[in-house]
């Protein structure tokens, strides 16, 4: 293939990708959004394979197919629930793929034959890309572990650790001055170094965030995916690499922007990492009032008499795969003349827009699914709260308890309405591993059992 052809085609693939960002801003168009991205990807890695100065076509050939049959059976044996789990774990991969491009640039003979100037630009490019790669490398792994349980969620917090992060970034960049005026491959101890302390930092920076506030960092690392992709790009002298890292660290950039507003976080304590730092104390105040629980075909009663109903769907919703009953639940309630609706939190679920992606699935049509900024002012007109399987996000705690990790994030504030039905299996706390004072509530009721079974049963006793 001629450089000609090979740079249309990446310019090509560059606009697919473009419009499938486009079309995944919105759920009607998101299908025809990941199809301009398959197509972009696929003509991105032909163009790149069949370029000039490639060569072991075979060898490649075998690894695409191995890792694309790795890549199907993963994808789709994924639950929807351990999506942010996957995708944290890709993420690393991208960090790990930037390191790893690194040392091989940096060990490339061809590279010590540039001219001098153009010897520098190449070794900052070795060094940037290499200390991003790593903290995603290893930020993308502590992400994965404290979203699949395996780290705790708790924030790890040590008194001055924001100096210590200070201080291994000035090691890092006395590094990068040693290592660019060294001669031929001298300088690799130095790159081995930074890449260490940049692995640590990556750790640090993740450890130090809380449960609560994972969605975020989810889209951070992702952007930081991103920049590694483009620092990989630089040192390969890539330009379509260069420009697909950018669309993703900019587009993970204002992903994160967004969240945090959502999250009424500081974009910058975020990316500095430890904006969890508030939480330290996680001593929540004493729960007051009493608990009390009703059953099935209670609930059924009470929704029977209601005239609004908001269902504030939540992880646990996701996890017992109750979107099916609940759409038909809803419909038997719209046929008996009920204003129904969903109030969607930001961060509800595991990953950005889980709830409306299952929504979706379940074919609820989307002008009864509302954000919590659109429906929150309705709640306190509205008869009945149907909390299914989610804890945090109505969590009173994060408007009226500074001690709690979750202080200052934005609720649905389901206390508001007549009465509040939470659905889930026991008292048990979720993601963020807070009490939620809501249970306690006067006018809260508990409903107990797997979220599924639960809406059977009323919708049993609705039907009756
Ligand atoms: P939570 O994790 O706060 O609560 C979910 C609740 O569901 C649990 O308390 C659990 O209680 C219940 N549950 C679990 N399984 C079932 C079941 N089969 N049937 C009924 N209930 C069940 O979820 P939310 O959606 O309210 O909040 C999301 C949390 O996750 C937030 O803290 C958010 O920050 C965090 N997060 C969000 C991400 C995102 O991008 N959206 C990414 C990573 C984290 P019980 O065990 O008693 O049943």
């Amino acid at each position: 293939m001629t450089i000609g052809i090979q740079t249309a085609a990446y310019v090509f693939a560059s606009i697919l990708f473009i419009l499938s960002l486009g079309g995944l801003s919105s759920q009607e168009s998101a299908k025809r959004g990941v199809f301009y991205g398959i197509v972009g990807m696929a003509i991105a890695i032909l163009a790149t394979v069949l370029g000039q100065g490639v060569h072991g076509h075979v060898y490649i050939m075998v690894a695409i197919a191995i890792a694309s049959v790795i890549g199907i059976l993963v994808a789709r044996k994924v639950e929807m629930t351990s999506m942010p789990q996957l995708v944290a774990i890709l993420h690393s991969f991208v960090g790990l793929a930037a390191v790893l491009v690194g040392f091989g640039s940096y060990l490339d003979p061809k590279t010590h034959v540039l001219s001098s100037s153009e010897h520098t630009i190449h070794l900052v490019e070795v060094f940037i890309g290499v200390f991003i790669g790593a903290i995603t490398f290893t930020g993308s792994i502590v992400a994965w572990g404290k979203l699949e349980g395996k780290i705790m969620s708790k924030p790890l917090l040590y008194p001055g650790r924001h100096a210590v992060n200070i201080i291994l970034l000035i090691v890092c960049i006395i590094m990068g001055v040693m290592f660019a005026g060294q001669e031929g491959t001298d300088g690799l101890l130095y790159l081995y170094i930074m890449t260490a302390i940049a692995g640590f930092i990556g750790v640090m920076l993740v450890m130090a965030i809380g449960g609560a506030d994972m969605p975020v960092v989810v889209s951070m690392l992702n952007s930081y995916s991103g920049w590694a992709a483009s620092a990989a790009g630089f040192m390969l002298g890539n330009d379509l690499l260069i420009v697909t890292g950018a669309l993703v660290g900019s587009s993970g950039a204002i992903l994160s922007i967004i969240m945090c507003e959502a999250m009424n976080r500081s974009f910058f304590s975020v990316i500095l990492g430890g904006f969890g730092a508030v939480a330290a104390s996680g001593d929540a105040a004493a729960m007051e009032g009493e608990v009390t629980a009703l059953n099935h075909e209670e609930v059924a009663d009470l929704l029977k008499e209601a005239k609004s109903i908001v269902i504030v769907p939540g992880y646990g919703m996701a996890v017992a795969k109750a979107q099916y009953p609940i759409y038909d639940m809803v419909q038997t309630l719209q046929k008996a003349g009920k204003k129904v609706r969903f109030a969607i939190h930001p961060v509800a679920g595991r990953l950005p827009g889980h709830m409306n992606v299952l929504l979706a699935e379940a074919n609820v049509p989307y002008d009864i699914v509302f954000e919590m900024d659109e429906i929150n002012p309705d709640l306190p007109e509205t008869d009945v709260v149907m909390v299914i399987g989610a804890n945090d996000v109505v969590n009173p705690g994060a408007q009226d308890d500074p001690s709690s990790p979750i202080y200052g994030m934005p609720v649905i504030e389901a206390w508001k309405a007549e009465k509040v039905i939470i659905m889930k299996r026991s008292m048990s706390v979720g993601y963020a591993g807070v009490e939620n004072p809501l249970f306690y509530k006067p006018n809260a009721e508990m409903l107990y059992g797997d979220a599924k079974d639960s809406v059977e049963k009323i919708l049993g006793f609705l039907k009756a």
